[in-house]
């Protein structure tokens, strides 16, 4: 990989912080490692096409600390969920099997599995030792007739943001455009279709099947998906689409760009999280399709779905009204969720921004007030001290933060990727409010704050010797 491409993707023109002074994204501290390698984030964001065959080419530890870390679903085919790799050992380095190995990997993947396409993932080890990744990948492609795609996008080259980007670049170089989509077939109600794709949406815990019959009732076919439950053929006619939603901005907002600029698809930003968010949502695509019809009819969908999210959610709000969250997240997430929470009648008195951009932290000053708590360091010790500073009744936050709350005895709710519940939609919003509540009023938290029966009998600090 060329150092130009790398600075490229760095120099996002796309990301509003560029237009600043300040120009180029973020670059790690020394040792601000913690969140994932340029290959975490690239295989992060292409897993979840599930009838593809993911092939790790370097050392099986690589495959191993990426593999299924998101909690991804597929409506179908999960041919994804097997973990494939090369699996290099010194010997292979020193005698130079590299290629060899990985031709062989790519055949018994086509034999085992006839999948879709292979997709084959550049590591550390691998680029180090020049293996021509690319080279193998065409001489497979053309004996076997299977599409073989590489992924170069190596552990040292930078953050797992930047490997989410180079993960979009190789779909735009090498998938996107390489078929035309089926026409849409006529709908029963005789309504108009129009394509259109989403952008970083991972379907996290099938969250975007709470969205996806709003789509279908609406008429928006969605063409592709990068990545939440797509197939490698739906991929490859993105191009078609009349308009792009960026829900990940941060990940893959150079494959938006580009898409326009070749072939001029416009897109817009948004989030699934939030009632307000989703209406949004929708009416931007009604907005930049330029149908009236179609705005009549979203806003009269809107307007259903928002009476029925907030009877559904008026049981919910009365026992989170008051209630103090302490949200440590990143990005576009954290305003989003803050506007969330506020809807339920809770009050956010901290909110992490580590990840968050410029134009996320004026957005949450915005909605949470000049004097918000903005968060930058996420250790243990200091998100417990915040949480007990501002009398919280909840830590949410991501997996990683899990044992710090459990360890501390206080309600926790995990809104990163490796979550169990989806919450995205209107209905989304109803399972978040449930969530909340469930950990909060769970009696475990009145059982493990009690003092243990010997520590009553025999005085405080004996619990340490029983
Ligand atoms: S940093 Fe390199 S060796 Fe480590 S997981 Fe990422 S690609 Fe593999």
């Amino acid at each position: 990989m060329k150092a130009s491409v790398i600075q490229a993707l760095l120099d996002e023109p796309a990301c509003s912080h560029n237009t600043k002074e300040k120009s180029g994204c973020a670059r790690p501290a020394p040792g601000a490692t913690a969140g994932g390698c340029s290959f975490d984030g690239a295989q992060i964001t292409l897993l979840p096409i599930a009838d593809v065959a993911h092939i790790v080419h370097g050392p099986i530890a690589c495959a191993g600390s990426s593999w299924d870390n998101r909690g991804t679903r597929s409506s179908g085919i999960t041919l994804f969920r097997t973990g494939m790799t090369t699996d290099l050992s010194e010997t292979d380095v020193v005698m130079g099997r590299g290629e060899k190995r990985l031709f062989h990997a790519i055949k018994q993947a086509i034999d085992s599995y006839s999948p879709a396409a292979v997709f084959v993932y550049n590591t550390c080890v691998t680029a180090l030792i020049g293996d021509d990744v690319g080279a193998v990948c065409e001489d497979a492609s053309a004996r076997w007739g299977t599409p073989v795609v590489p992924v170069d996008a190596a552990g040292f080259y930078g953050t797992k943001n930047l490997g989410n980007r180079l993960a979009g670049e190789a779909m735009f170089k090498h998938v996107i455009g390489t078929r035309e989509p089926s026409p849409a077939p006529p709908r029963a109600d005789g309504l108009p279709t129009f394509d259109v794709n989403l952008i970083g949406e991972y379907n996290i815990a099938g969250e975007f099947w709470h969205v996806a019959p709003l789509f279908d009732e609406l008429g928006l076919r969605i063409l592709g998906t990068l990545s939440g439950d797509s197939r490698f053929h739906e991929v490859q006619t993105m191009h078609r689409a009349r308009v792009n939603m960026v829900v990940c901005a941060k990940a893959l907002l150079n494959v938006a760009r580009k898409l326009h600029e070749k072939f001029g698809i416009p897109f817009f930003e948004g989030s699934f999280y939030g009632v307000q968010d989703v209406s949004d949502a929708l009416r931007s695509f009604a907005r930049l399709l330029g149908d009236a019809d179609l705005a009549a009819r979203c806003e009269a969908v809107i307007a259903r779905e928002e009476a029925r999210s907030n009877a559904a959610l008026e049981p919910w709000r009365e026992r989170l009204k008051g209630k103090r969250v302490l949200l440590y997240t990143g990005g576009v997430k954290s305003w989003s969720i803050v506007s969330a929470l506020q809807d339920l009648g809770m009050k956010v008195v901290a909110t992490g921004t580590r990840k968050s951009t410029e134009e996320d932290k004026a957005r949450i000053r915005e909605l949470m007030g000049d004097d918000a708590k903005m968060i930058d360091e996420g250790s243990p010790k200091s998100l417990l001290s915040i949480y007990h500073e501002y009398r919280a009744d909840i830590l949410i936050a991501g997996g990683r933060n899990l044992y710090t709350a459990l360890k501390a005895r206080i309600p926790f709710l995990d809104i990163n990727q490796e979550r169990e519940f989806g919450y995205a939609g209107y209905t989304g919003m109803v399972e978040l409010a449930r969530q909340l509540v469930l950990s909060m009023e769970s009696p475990v938290w009145a059982a493990v704050r009690r003092p243990a029966p010997w520590a009553k009998q025999r005085g405080p600090g004996s619990e340490l010797v029983a």
